[in-house]
């Protein structure tokens, strides 16, 4: 956005320590470790830390198809809502913690499984998305 002659910092508005670019804007900043790397620990998953990289194993992450689904929406989700929190700071000059955000991506994940758990019913309650979602990550 530099580069299209935006007039924006040029440092990371998260941590205020680094050059804001995305591979540490998404993975790189602490904050954004703090939130994706929440996940990720609690599934024992370590995913690549580029993003390109990233892109390519989110894909196909896990032999479990509850676990794949659950990546895809916690990597969609946390990008989202990093991005989401990096415009709170630079527009509206406030900030939540990696806490509040991690808390809000357990709310809008928990709020997407129920449904679809809903709906597979051939699915064995303790293998629900649900079930896996709250097993592994929340
Ligand atoms: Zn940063």
């Amino acid at each position: 956005m530099r580069r299209w002659g935006l007039s924006i910092p040029s440092d990371c508005v998260l941590c205020s320590g680094n050059a804001e670019f995305r591979e540490h804007l998404f993975f790189g900043c602490g904050v954004s470790f703090a939130v994706w790397g929440n996940f990720m620990f609690r599934a024992s998953l370590t995913p690549p830390l580029l993003f390109m990289d990233c892109l390519t194993w989110v894909l196909s992450p896990s032999r479990d198809p509850n676990i794949s689904l659950i990546i895809k929406l916690v990597f969609q989700a946390s990008i989202y809502f990093l991005w989401k929190e990096r415009n709170r700071r630079l527009h509206d000059h406030a900030s939540r913690s990696s806490t509040a955000i991690i808390k809000e991506i357990k709310v809008i994940l928990t709020a997407k499984l129920d449904p679809l758990s809903r709906r597979s019913e051939f699915d064995a309650p303790d293998n629900s998305l649900l079930s896996t979602w709250f097993r592994y990550f929340n």
